[in-house]
C-alpha cells in the first residue's frame, strides 16, 4: 500500500500527526494506500516554510517567474499521462477524461506564463499640476487552496499558477480521497525550478482546513467543493480577516427549446450528464424540456443509454467509470428510490451495475417527470442521474432555473439566436452555454457561478485570479518643475 505524505519546504514530510485516511481504487473497491492527515501543528510548519519562501519569491523578477511557469507547462504536458493515471486510480474517471482534465489545467499554466503582461499597472499623468498617479499590484503572502476530489489536478491548476506567478507562496490542501496528483504536481514544480516552500502540500481533513482558515499568516483562501463546506470556509476565513473565494456545488440545467436539433441536444445531454459519472460541478443534472420537444428528446436520450460503456477507467473502451467511494455510490443510487416514491418515473436504473464486490459502479440513470419539489431535484446528486423536468413554456424554464438556489452553469439548446440572446440576458447563472452543454470558460476568462455556487467577490482563474492573488497600491507623485529647483540642473531658472 502506498503511503502519501505532505510536501513541505521542498521535501516529503511525515508531520507529527499519526492520523491517516484510506485511499481506494474505485474501479476495484480495494484500498490501495493511505494518506497522512495533518494536525494543526503540521499546518503551522507548512505555513512557516511557505512564509519563509515568500520573502525571497516575491522579489524574483517577473521574467524569471515566467521562465519557471513555462518550464512547468512543459513538464505537466510531458507528464500528462502519469498525472491522468494517478487521477484514474483514485477518482475512477476514464483515462481519456483524466487526460482532458490535465489539458484544461494546462491552460491555466499557459495563462500564468504571461504574468509580465497581467501585472501591468495603470498610469495617469498630470492629474494635477506636476502630479502623476500610478498603480502597482503586490502579492498577498501565503495563500491557501482547498480542493475537491473530482478534479485532482485541474482545480489545483486553476489556483496555483496565478497565485505563484503573482509572487505568493501557495499551500494546497487537496481532497483526502485523491491526494496523489497534488504530490506529482509538487515534484514537477520542483523540477521546473520553483524555490522550495513556494508550493506546499498538506493533506488531511477538517482539522488541517480549519487551521489554514484561522492561521494568522495565511492571507487568502481559495476553495472549491460542496456548498455547505464553501459556506463554512467563507464565514470562517473571512471572520479571520482573509480574502476568500469559495466555489460551491451546482445543479446545472440544460434548457431545450422546441426548435432545437433533438439529436444534437440528446448527444449533449448524455455526454454532459454522464461524463465523469456525473461527478463534475458543470455536469448537466436537469434537462428542462420545453413543450413538444420533451417526448422526442427523452426517447433520443434513452436510445443512447445502452451504448454507454461503463467500466474501469483504465479500459480504453470505457466511457464512464465508477463513482469515487462506495458511500457516495450508495447515496446517489438511493435517489432513484426516493424519486419513484415521490412520483417521478425512473426510466433507466443503473443499479444493475452496482455490485458490492466490483468497484463503486452505477450505470446511467434517467428520471423523467421530475418536479421541482422532489428530493432528486432539490439536492445536488453528483452522480450519473439525469432528471427531466417537463415545462410548458420558455418563461417557465427560465423561472425554474432562476428559482434554483444554485447558479453555476446552464445551457440552452435552440436554433433561434434571438431566443438564445434573451436567455443569456434573463438567466441568473454565472456561466451560460448556447448550444454548449458544459460552458467552462477558457483560461483567459474567469470561472465562477452565482448564488449558492460561489461565496466571495472574485471568480477563479483568468483575470479575476490575478486580482484575487494581488492587492493594489496607488502611488501619487509630485515633482516640482526642474526650473524651480534650488540646485542648478541646467534648466533655465524661474525662481
Ligand atoms: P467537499 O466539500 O466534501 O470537499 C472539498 C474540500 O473540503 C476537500 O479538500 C475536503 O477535505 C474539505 N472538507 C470537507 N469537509 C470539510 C469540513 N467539514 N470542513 C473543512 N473542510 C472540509 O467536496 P468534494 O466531495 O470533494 O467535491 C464535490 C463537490 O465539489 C460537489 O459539491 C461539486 O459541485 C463541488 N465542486 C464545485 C466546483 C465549482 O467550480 N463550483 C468544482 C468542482 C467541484
Amino acid at each position: 500500500m502506498t503511503r502519501i505524505r505532505h510536501f513541505i519546504s521542498g521535501a516529503q514530510a511525515s508531520g507529527e500527526s499519526r492520523r491517516t485516511g484510506p485511499i481506494y481504487n474505485p474501479a476495484t473497491g480495494a484500498q490501495t494506500g493511505e494518506v497522512d492527515y495533518a494536525s494543526a501543528a503540521d499546518v503551522d510548519s507548512a505555513v512557516a516554510g511557505a512564509a519563509a519562501a515568500f520573502t525571497q519569491w516575491r522579489a524574483v523578477p517577473l521574467s524569471r517567474r515566467s521562465g519557471i511557469l513555462f518550464a512547468m507547462r512543459d513538464l505537466v504536458r510531458g507528464h500528462s499521462r502519469q498525472l491522468a493515471e494517478a487521477i484514474t486510480a483514485e477518482n475512477g474517471k476514464v483515462l481519456s477524461d483524466a487526460e482532458g482534465e490535465v489539458l484544461r489545467g494546462l491552460e491555466n499554466l499557459e495563462f500564468a506564463c504571461g504574468i509580465p503582461s497581467q501585472l501591468k499597472g495603470e498610469y495617469s499623468g498630470q492629474v494635477s499640476r506636476g502630479v502623476d498617479v500610478h498603480s502597482v499590484r503586490y502579492p498577498l503572502g501565503v495563500v491557501a487552496g482547498i480542493t475537491p476530489f473530482n478534479f485532482p489536478a485541474m482545480v489545483p491548476l486553476w489556483m496555483a499558477p496565478n497565485a505563484i506567478a503573482c509572487g505568493n507562496s501557495f499551500v494546497l490542501k487537496p481532497s483526502e480521497k485523491t491526494p496523489t496528483a497534488a504530490m506529482l504536481l509538487a515534484e514537477l514544480w520542483r523540477a521546473a525550478g520553483l524555490p522550495d516552500g513556494v508550493f506546499t502540500v498538506v493533506h488531511g481533513d477538517r482539522e488541517a482546513v480549519d487551521r489554514l482558515l484561522t492561521h494568522p499568516k495565511v492571507a487568502a483562501v481559495s476553495f472549491v467543493g460542496s456548498t455547505p463546506v464553501a459556506r463554512h470556509i467563507y464565514a470562517t476565513a473571512a471572520g479571520h480577516g482573509k480574502r476568500v473565494q469559495a466555489l460551491g456545488g451546482a445543479k446545472n440545467h440544460m434548457v431545450v427549446l422546441p426548435d432545437a436539433d433533438v439529436d444534437g441536444a440528446a448527444d449533449a445531454a448524455v455526454s454532459a450528464g454522464y461524463g465523469a459519472a456525473g461527478e463534475r460541478c458543470m455536469a448537466i443534472s436537469v434537462v428542462a424540456a420545453v413543450g413538444s420537444v420533451a417526448g422526442p428528446l427523452v426517447d433520443a436520450i434513452v436510445a443512447r443509454l445502452d451504448k454507454i460503456r461503463v467500466g474501469s477507467g483504465t479500459d480504453p473502451d470505457a466511457q464512464m467509470g465508477p463513482l469515487v467511494t462506495r458511500e457516495h455510490r450508495d447515496r446517489v443510487a438511493g435517489y432513484l428510490d426516493t424519486a419513484a416514491a415521490e412520483g417521478a418515473t425512473v426510466v433507466a436504473d443503473g443499479r444493475a451495475l452496482a455490485t458490492a464486490e466490483s468497484g463503486f459502479f452505477l450505470g446511467p440513470c434517467l428520471v423523467d417527470h421530475v418536479q421541482p419539489e422532489m428530493t432528486v431535484y432539490r439536492d445536488e446528486v453528483f452522480g450519473p442521474v439525469l432528471c427531466v423536468v417537463r415545462v410548458p413554456t420558455y418563461d417557465a424554464a427560465v423561472q425554474l432555473v432562476n428559482d434554483n438556489p444554485y447558479g453555476n452553469g446552464v445551457a440552452v439548446f435552440t436554433r433561434d439566436g434571438g431566443a438564445a440572446r434573451r436567455f443569456q440576458d434573463q438567466v441568473e447563472v454565472g456561466m451560460v452555454g448556447i448550444n454548449v452543454p458544459i460552458p467552462v470558460p477558457v483560461a483567459c476568462y474567469s470561472f465562477g457561478g452565482w448564488k449558492a455556487s460561489l461565496f466571495g467577490d472574485l471568480h477563479m482563474y483568468g483575470p479575476d485570479g490575478i486580482r484575487f492573488y494581488t492587492r493594489a497600491k496607488v502611488v501619487t507623485t509630485r515633482w516640482p518643475d526642474p526650473s524651480t529647483s534650488a540646485v542648478d540642473l541646467g534648466f533655465p531658472q524661474t525662481r
